[in-house]
């Protein structure tokens, strides 16, 4: 048992509409906040940084993700153009961003498998060839939220 504490930026990137603020706000309930992950290892506060919206202009600053020690990426599963966008900003984190960045891809609005057009294995491979943690969520039942921070906050207490 550790009583360090170590404090981690955390962005939200992904197409406007993915889910990015409902994801955020099914958990805690405030579009920037910070979420405690109690470890055996160590105390992992997340400043979570969403966007205001300025993701609809495509024009997110580097300032945005600089700095970040976790970056979630995400896209909804009926949406094949935010699939693709979210990969776009995989790639531009890989090059751009901090070499040691925990990413995860989430794959959200699972609730609506009837209009999924984005497949979990497809996804979940290219997830894997790029070293990202891969999850499926909805932001609207909570299926697997909880689940993405707890990952995330464990990933980056094992790097450090
Ligand atoms: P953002 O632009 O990425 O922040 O997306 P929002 O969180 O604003 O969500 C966009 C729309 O999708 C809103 O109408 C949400 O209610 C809806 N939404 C978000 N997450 C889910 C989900 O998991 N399932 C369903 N069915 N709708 C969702
Ligand atoms: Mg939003």
């Amino acid at each position: 048992m550790g009583s360090d504490v170590i404090q981690a930026k955390l962005v939200l990137l992904g197409d406007l509409g993915a889910g990015k603020t409902s994801i955020v706000e099914s958990t805690i309930g405030a579009a920037f906040f910070s979420q405690v992950l109690c470890m055996d290892e160590a105390t992992v506060k997340l400043d979570i940084w969403d966007t205001a919206g300025q993701e609809r202009y495509h024009s997110l600053a580097p300032m945005y993700y600089r700095g970040a020690a976790a970056a979630v990426v995400v896209y909804d599963i009926s949406s094949t153009d935010s699939y693709i966008r979210a990969r776009k900003w995989v790639d531009e984190l890989q090059r751009q961003g901090n070499p040691h960045l925990v990413m995860a891809l989430v794959g959200n609005k699972v609730d609506l498998e009837e209009k999924r057009h984005v497949g979990t294995q497809e996804a979940m491979e290219y997830a894997e060839r790029n070293g990202l943690f891969f999850i499926e969520t909805s932001a609207k039942t909570s299926q697997n939220v909880t689940e993405l921070f707890y990952e995330l906050g464990k990933h980056h207490c094992d790097l450090s």
